[in-house]
C-alpha cells in the first residue's frame, strides 16, 4: 500500500545495471533491491534495501518462515496487527481484523519493521526517526469509515468533519443529504451540528464501478447517472445542501447538482468536507494529474458557476485538521498544500509541483 517516489530511478539504474522487470509494479523494486543486498539475513537485506527507497510504504513480505510488517519511516499509510488465536495478522485497515473475528492488537509503527515468526513477534527500529506524515486524505475520503484509524474511528472523524464545515459554512436550507456513500459520515455531522434534517436524496447503485477510477470521459459522464438516481420526493421543492468529502474534477459534482436540480430541488448547496484539491498525491492516493484537478486553475467562486450551484463551501485546512482530534503535525496534506515533504520524481509533470 502507498507509492515509493523514486521507484522509477532505482528501476531505471538496475535496468542498465542489467535487472529485468516483469511488471510495473513499484513494489518489484523492492524486490530486485533485496536481489541485490549483501550477503547477510534477510532482515539485514531488508533494511538494505528499504534505505534506498523513498515515499509511502506500508509492506508485508512473507518468507517460509516468517511475515515482515513494514511502515515507512513517515508512517503515510496504516498497517494494523491482529491476533486470532495463536494467529497474528496484518491487515492495512482495522476493519479486516473484524471481518475475520480478530482483536486488534495495535499499529505497526512509522519507521517499524514487525517480524512475526515460530518465536512470537520482534520488533525492529532500522530507521532514523522521521516527521510524521500520515496521510490526512485515508481520514476524509479513502479508509472505510468502520476502520479504526491512528486511534480514532473514521466514521467519527468525518463526523467531525462535518460538523466544523457546518460551522464554517452556514446556509439556510430544508435537508442536508449526501453523496453517498463518500459523503455519508460528514453529511450527518453536518445535519447535527446545523439542525438541518437529514435525508437520502440520492440512492447509490451498488453494482456499478466507481466513478473515480474510470478513465474516459464519455465513460465517467454515463457513470454517474448509472451510480446515482436522485429521490424526487426528498429533493422536490426544498432547499437542499449537498455534502461530498471532495471534488477532483468537478465533472461528477456538476452532474450531482443538475441531477438534484432536476429533480426539483429549489436550491442546492455544495459543501465539501476538505479544502480545494490544488495539488496530485504522489504517496498512493489515485488522484489525476494537476491539470484535470479543478481547484488548481479555478477559484472557489469559478467552480461555483461550474457546478451550477448556489452556494458552495469547503472545509479550511486548520479545520479539517482540528476535526481529526489528532496533532495536525502529524498529517500530509501536500494534496491541499502543496507542501510535499518527501522527494518526488524527475518526469516533467511531477515537477510542476515543486516548481509550481
Ligand atoms: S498528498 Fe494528499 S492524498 Fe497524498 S498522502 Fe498526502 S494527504 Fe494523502
Amino acid at each position: 500500500n502507498g507509492n515509493l517516489t523514486n521507484a522509477e530511478a532505482l528501476r531505471k539504474d538496475m535496468v542498465r545495471d542489467g535487472a529485468i522487470f516483469q511488471s510495473n509494479s513499484d513494489t518489484e523494486v523492492i524486490l530486485h533491491l533485496l536481489a541485490r543486498a549483501p550477503a547477510g539475513s534477510l532482515e539485514e537485506q531488508i533494511q538494505y534495501a528499504l534505505r534506498q527507497v523513498q515515499g509511502a510504504y506500508s509492506l508485508v513480505i512473507l518468507t517460509r518462515t516468517a511475515l515482515y510488517a513494514i511502515r515507512d519511516a513517515h508512517g503515510f499509510r496504516p498497517l494494523t496487527i491482529g491476533r486470532l488465536g495463536g494467529a497474528w495478522l496484518v491487515a492495512s485497515e482495522t476493519c479486516a481484523m473484524d471481518l475475520m473475528e480478530a482483536k486488534i492488537e495495535r499499529e505497526v509503527e512509522p519507521g517499524e519493521i514487525v517480524v512475526i515468526d515460530d518465536t512470537g513477534l520482534r520488533s525492529i527500529r532500522a530507521f532514523a526517526p522521521a516527521e510524521h506524515l500520515q496521510c490526512v486524505f485515508e481520514y476524509v475520503y479513502f479508509a472505510r469509515p468502520d476502520s479504526v484509524l491512528w486511534g480514532r474511528n473514521v466514521h467519527t472523524v468525518r463526523k467531525a468533519l462535518g460538523r466544523q464545515l457546518a460551522r464554517e459554512h452556514p446556509v439556510t436550507a430544508d435537508i442536508v443529504i449526501p453523496v453517498p456513500d463518500s459523503g455519508t459520515s460528514a453529511a450527518l455531522g453536518f445535519s447535527e451540528e446545523a439542525a438541518i434534517p437529514y435525508e437520502l436524496g440520492l440512492i447509490r447503485n451498488h453494482y456499478v464501478g466507481r466513478t473515480f477510477i474510470e478513465p474516459k470521459q464519455g465513460i465517467r459522464h454515463f457513470g454517474v447517472k448509472v451510480k446515482l438516481n436522485p429521490v424526487r420526493e426528498m429533493l422536490e421543492g426544498r432547499r437542499v445542501v449537498v455534502v461530498d468529502d471532495s471534488i477532483v474534477r468537478g465533472t461528477t459534482s456538476r452532474k450531482i447538482v443538475r441531477m438534484i436540480r432536476g429533480a426539483g430541488a429549489t436550491e442546492v448547496h455544495v459543501r465539501i468536507s476538505s479544502p480545494p484539491i490544488h495539488w496530485p498525491c504522489y504517496y498512493g492516493i489515485d488522484t489525476p494529474t494537476r491539470k484535470e484537478l479543478i481547484a488548481a486553475s479555478h477559484d472557489v467562486e469559478e467552480i461555483r458557476r461550474y457546478l451550477a450551484a448556489d452556494s458552495l463551501g469547503y472545509l479550511s485546512l486548520d479545520g479539517m485538521l482540528k476535526a481529526t482530534g489528532s496533532d495536525p503535525a502529524n498529517f500530509c496534506h501536500a494534496c491541499f498544500t502543496g507542501g510535499y515533504k518527501v522527494g518526488i520524481g524527475p518526469e516533467p509533470d511531477q515537477q510542476l509541483p515543486l516548481f509550481g
